[in-house]
C-alpha cells in the first residue's frame, strides 16, 4: 500500500530544480547578515570576471563594490588586481567551524568520489536543490530521462533521509563517467530537498563541505568558483532556495583552502 501511495506521488516529487522558473530577484542572505561598518575581504579577480559578477558572488551591490574600491570605470578591471569586498567578513565570522564528520564518513565521500581524474578538467562546481521534499539520484534519474535530458543532470546527489541517508554522497553516472552536465568544466551538486521552506539538515551541510574540499584539492578549484545555480548569468531560478547557507558553506571553505595554501 504504502509502495502504491510513493507511486501516486512521484511526478510531483521528482520535479527537479530545473523547473523553478521565473521568480522575482531575491534579497541576498549577505544582506541580512551584513553589519553596518565594512571589514576587510579581498577578492583576487580571475580572469573573465566582471564587478557584477564578483558582486552578485559575495551578496554586495556592484555600485558600492566599486565605490570601496575607488573605481569609476568598470572596463579597467585587471586580473590579479585585489577588490575589497566590503561587509562580508563579520557575516561569516557569525558563522562556528561546521562539526566535521567523522572520519569513517569522510573516508566513505572519498571511495565514492575516487582517485583525481588526470584527463579531466574540473574549473567550477554549481550548487543545485531538487525543489522537492524527498528524492534520490534514482529518482531524478528517472525524471531527468522523462523529460530528455539524457538521464540524471547532477554529477552528485546528497540524500536528506528520505529515499537515502541524510547527508549521503550518491554519485551518478556522468561523475563515474566524466561527463559535463550542460556546461564544460561545471560540477553539478544536488541536495535533496525544497529550501525555500525547508533547511539544509546539518549532516548534508557537512558532507557537502567534505564533498566541495576534496573536489577543490583534487582539481584545484578556488572557493571564488563555487555557485548557487542562480548566480548564473541569465538564469531566472531561485536554486539552490533561499535557505541555502551559501555563506557558511563560503567561510567553511575558505577556512580549508587558507588551511592549504598555508601548508603548500
Ligand atoms: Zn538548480
Amino acid at each position: 500500500m504504502r509502495f502504491c501511495i510513493y507511486l501516486l506521488l512521484l511526478p510531483a516529487l521528482v520535479s527537479g530544480c530545473a523547473r523553478v522558473h521565473a521568480h522575482p530577484p531575491i534579497a541576498p542572505l549577505a544582506g541580512q547578515l551584513r553589519p553596518a561598518a565594512p571589514a576587510a575581504l579581498y577578492h583576487t579577480v580571475e580572469k573573465g570576471q566582471t564587478f557584477y559578477r564578483i558582486a552578485k558572488q559575495y551578496g554586495v551591490d556592484a555600485k558600492e563594490l566599486m565605490r570601496v574600491n575607488h573605481v569609476e570605470d568598470p572596463s579597467t578591471l585587471e586580473v590579479g588586481q585585489r577588490l575589497l569586498i566590503p561587509g562580508l567578513v563579520p557575516s561569516l565570522l557569525l558563522y562556528p567551524a561546521a562539526q566535521p564528520l567523522p572520519e569513517m564518513n569522510r573516508g566513505e565521500i572519498r571511495r565514492r568520489v575516487g582517485p583525481k581524474q588526470d584527463f579531466s578538467v574540473w574549473k567550477t562546481i554549481t550548487l543545485h536543490h531538487s525543489a522537492t521534499r524527498q528524492g534520490s539520484a534514482k529518482l531524478f534519474d528517472r525524471d531527468h530521462t522523462r523529460r530528455h535530458m539524457g538521464g540524471l543532470f547532477y554529477h552528485f546527489v546528497l540524500g536528506n533521509g528520505t529515499y537515502t541517508d541524510d547527508g549521503e554522497v550518491e554519485v551518478g553516472w556522468r561523475w563515474k563517467r566524466q561527463i559535463k552536465a550542460n556546461r564544460p568544466y561545471d560540477i553539478q551538486i544536488c541536495l535533496v530537498g525544497d529550501f525555500n521552506k525547508q533547511q539544509v539538515s546539518e549532516a548534508q551541510f557537512a558532507s557537502l563541505v567534505t564533498l566541495i574540499e576534496l573536489l577543490m584539492d583534487q582539481y584545484h578549484i578556488s572557493p571564488n568558483a563555487i555557485r548557487k545555480h542562480e548566480d548564473i548569468k541569465g538564469k531566472h531560478t531561485e536554486c539552490p532556495g533561499r535557505n541555502f547557507p551559501f555563506y557558511r558553506l563560503l567561510s567553511e571553505l575558505k577556512r580549508h583552502s587558507d588551511l592549504e595554501n598555508r601548508h603548500a
